[in-house]
């Protein structure tokens, strides 16, 4: 889900929570909708995932095969329609869902919300998608914690839906400007085309926060290995959007290295369902390939179009992760040639490098923990007391992609038990 569905004209104005926009509304109700209609697909996926996880029982009886879904719209599909709860059900007890880092707002460093605070109350006006717009930083900045805080304080914040949208709202205007860049492979062609076809202003800079999903899954994956807390990743659930840029190539060093199944997976459902179908078959007969379930939107090369159009404007770098610190190769700068569109640079704003990053989470908050598939919301003493969607303290109770946001609006069961009765699993 995204508001890539919207016209490119609709007008520039805060849209404050997501889940009250008509579009993602109507898209929630359709894929509903689809999944009742498929209710015998579904009883056949809980069979299939039943008789394979029964067959890795038998064999290592007590161990628990534990499958991270990467991306943040996959665990929103996984805790909104109770897909959990319905495993259990079905006395799948033995696999267990365990969400990723595929949230770009959660993991974006406070540093640079930081910087965008004081530059909206330094007079710039910043652009910036809806869920930045509340994301809390570490350090408020002249008594404002968030962009929203210094919209508030009199700044010139304002949430588009995306660069393009920037571009055209600041081309009516001759005011310096900054876009906040944040997000993953997904989002990082419209940056590169929009540079390269000579669209952006000279008064509106990028900030460029992009991340690269690939290296923070192989960095994910060691961490939980080397210290797991109770039994390793067996299996991952690829992230089906950035997959349609990077292609299921992206995953093969993952699969081959760690040697376990990946598999590609679209945002219904039955999608999902697949996706642990096939890890599970996977493990069951000893294999570990990469599959793409999400034949509909990728292939195994990926847009290739758009590869070379970022590869073009940005390099890869060294890249700072909230709460968790650098990941080698994770993050997208400009390159020389286009550091004129930089917001860092015309602002003269320091980046961050190893030696200046600091610890950046609030106290109490696990979102590191979280986000490495070390830790569940719940175990979180701050959850629903302290921080909750309205008021959120840790960067994963903002973003419909975060964890703790997912968690706190739709846990519970999700649509487990009418589902569980439609398709005769009690
Ligand atoms: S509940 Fe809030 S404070 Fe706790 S991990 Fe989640 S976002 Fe962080």
């Amino acid at each position: 889900m995204s508001c890539v569905s919207l016209p490119t004209d609709f007008p520039v104005a805060p849209m404050l929570d997501c889940w009250k926009c008509p579009v993602m509304k109507r898209e929630i109700a359709a894929i509903e909708q689809a999944f009742r209609r498929k209710t015998a697909v579904t009883s056949t996926l809980i069979r299939s995932i039943k008789k394979y996880s029964e067959e890795l029982k038998a064999r290592d009886p007590g161990y628990v095969y534990k499958i991270m879904d990467f991306c943040g719209t996959h665990e929103w599909t996984i805790v909104h329609f109770g897909l959990r709860s319905l495993l259990k059900k079905a006395g799948v007890d033995n696999v267990e869902l365990v969400a990723g880092p595929g949230c770009p707002v959660c993991v974006t460093p406070s540093y640079y919300i930081e910087q965008a605070i004081k530059l909206a109350l330094e007079g710039v006006v910043i652009y910036t998608y809806g869920d930045v717009y509340k994301l809390p930083a570490l350090r408020p900045v002249k008594g404002a914690r968030s962009l929203a805080e210094a919209r508030a304080l009199g700044g010139d914040v304002r949430i588009v839906h995306s660069f393009l949208h920037a571009i055209l709202d600041a081309r009516k205007h001759a005011k310096p400007s900054a876009f906040v860049g944040i997000g993953f492979e997904t989002v990082a062609p419209g940056y590169s085309e929009a540079i390269l076809k000579g669209l952006v202003p000279n008064h509106l800079k990028l900030m460029s926060l992009v991340k690269l999903t690939p290296p923070a899954m192989f960095y994910t994956l060691e961490v939980v290995r080397e210290k797991p807390t109770d039994f390793p990743i067996s299996g991952v659930i690829a992230p089906g959007h950035v997959s349609t840029i990077v292609g299921g190539k992206a995953w093969r060093p993952v699969a081959e290295q760690f040697e376990i199944p990946v598999v590609v997976a679209g945002f219904e459902p039955n999608d999902v369902l697949t996706a642990v179908a096939e890890i599970l078959r996977q493990l069951a007969k000893g294999e570990h390939k990469v599959v793409i379930e999400y034949t509909r939107a990728v292939t195994w090369e990926g847009d290739l179009k758009a590869q070379s159009s970022i590869r073009t404007v940005f390099e890869t770098v060294d890249s700072a992760w909230r709460g968790i610190g650098y990941i080698p190769k994770s993050g997208l700068a400009l390159r020389d040639e286009f550091k004129k569109h930089d917001a860092l640079e015309h602002f003269g704003i320091p980046d961050l490098t190893p030696d200046t990053w600091r610890y950046d989470l609030p106290a109490n908050c696990k979102c590191a923990e979280v986000n490495l598939g070390k830790a569940k919301p719940t175990d979180c003493p701050l959850f629903m007391k302290a921080c909750t969607p309205d008021r959120p303290i840790g960067p994963c109770m903002v973003s419909v992609e975060g964890t703790c946001a997912i968690w706190a609006r739709f846990g519970g069961g999700g649509l487990a038990e009418e589902i569980a009765k439609e398709i005769g699993v009690f």
